[in-house]
């Protein structure tokens, strides 16, 4: 099969000028004994990395810097991703460095990525929110490509943020962005920012890849990678992680992408996970978007113990799990301190078979310390009974199997009107 790289290069890759010294023929690729895989193989990911980025970087090799009109700190950033990819069986990105050399990599990058993102890649300083915007482009673009949001502020002109996306169709996916439907009621971080009134969006055209070529989902995924990681659009975690040793996360953080473009074909729940790193931000208002789900994710880990509990309880077969979207959401709060901070989804419902009436059960409070406890003990916080905070027709595990009709709603609460759901993390 006739790789992308292939058909894309304007020379073939034996007459280029080897960019660095990773660049390797495809000769070498298939060998098993070639130097390249014994190093994948004995080399941990987390010293190899930093080591290798060190001594056989970008910046130590006069060729590369020559040949590249990249800066060497954005050749070195791509030169750490590719080392990452090659041992990165896992996800199959080893698959994707035997079809793509390094060299062929920044190949694409050089003829695919449009003109005034390559000016902006010749330097480091991506702070220039006009700069930003002015790459402009055709988002209407109807091939592969990848594409920027500049989210802006009309109340605050120093505010900024940065979202990146690829997409087969780049037309469609932004399209769908700017739907107001979507606008509205997504619940993700980069639409969540744009809900406060004087903030803006600005689409603009990153990357545009050959039209009526087959897509290689693999390297789209690699050159969002890498746009989130020049542009530091990822969460501060997932920079440090992957930025060559030394690289500096800026301030104000700009990013607001959330899970890893190497997830995306591969891992939901890693994706998912992704968005708990916000947590960490520095910025207050993602602090603030995700905590909420994170401490329902926090829960879902504990899922697998739950269900294997339930297997063994003696009532299994009075009681059933959701159903449909409306049982699987259900927020809940501490009856004893009532307080809005003990809100938490509840990660696993159950209902009554009969009925459908939600089970009510005792959680730990975080708000109901037992007296006298210390941190960190077992008994650290009191076990209470939590209610659907939306008055939903409810049951106790006790009632199981014992009721004649349907007990009476348990709408107990005066403010149901007022609460508003918490943000809970979907991927775009
Ligand atoms: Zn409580």
């Amino acid at each position: 099969m006739t790789t992308f790289a292939s058909r894309f290069s304007r020379h073939d890759a034996a007459a280029s000028p080897p960019r660095n010294k990773r660049k390797r023929d495809n000769d070498i690729t298939d060998a098993p004994s070639s130097k390249r895989q014994a190093f994948a193989q004995i080399e941990p990911l987390d010293s190899a990395s930093s080591h290798d980025a060190r001594i056989d970087g970008i910046d130590s090799d006069p060729t590369s810097a020559t040949t590249s009109r990249l800066h060497p700190q954005n050749l070195a950033i791509l030169h750490q991703l590719y080392i990452l990819l090659e041992v990165d069986t896992h996800r199959g990105f080893d698959q994707f460095t035997a079809r793509y050399t390094e060299a062929q990599l920044l190949d694409v990058i050089e003829r695919s990525f449009r003109e005034p993102v390559l000016i902006l890649l010749e330097g480091t300083d991506f702070t220039n929110k006009q700069a930003l915007l002015d790459i402009g482009g055709d988002v209407k673009y109807k091939g592969p490509g990848l594409y920027m949001d500049v989210l802006t502020d009309d109340n605050a002109a120093e505010w900024f943020k940065l979202y990146g996306g690829q997409a087969e169709r780049v037309k469609v996916r932004t399209d769908y962005h700017k739907k107001p439907s979507v606008l509205k009621k997504n619940t993700a971080l980069h639409y969540q920012l744009l809900r406060k009134p004087g903030r803006n969006y600005d689409y603009v055209l990153v990357a545009a890849l050959p039209e009526n070529e087959p897509v290689d989902t693999q390297l789209l995924d690699v050159l969002e990678m890498y746009t989130g990681l020049v542009f530091q659009m990822l969460p501060s975690k997932t920079l440090t992680k992957y930025l060559p040793s030394g690289s500096v996360v800026r301030q104000p953080e700009r990013g607001c992408m959330v899970a890893n473009p190497l997830n995306q074909h591969h891992d939901d729940e890693a994706a998912r996970r992704a968005s708990c790193q916000l947590r960490d931000s520095t910025d207050p208002e993602i602090r603030a978007h995700y905590k909420d789900a994170c401490d329902y994710l926090r829960l879902v880990e504990y899922r697998p113990t739950m269900e294997a509990m339930r297997q063994k309880s003696k009532k299994k077969d009075l009681f059933r799990p959701a159903t449909n979207e409306f049982e699987r959401v259900v927020h809940i709060r501490c009856n004893t301190c009532k307080a809005d901070v003990s809100i938490k989804q509840d990660p696993l419902p159950i209902f009554d078979k009969d009925t459908g009436n939600y089970l009510i059960r005792q959680q730990s409070c975080f708000n109901c310390p037992v007296a006298g406890a210390k941190k960190g003990d077992r008994r650290q916080f009191k076990s209470t009974m939590f209610y659907p905070i939306d008055g939903r027709p409810t049951m106790s595990m006790s009632w199981l199997g014992k009721h004649t009709k349907t007990p009476r709603s348990t709408n107990q609460y005066e403010d149901n009107g007022r609460w508003k759901a918490p943000t809970v993390v979907k991927d775009e």
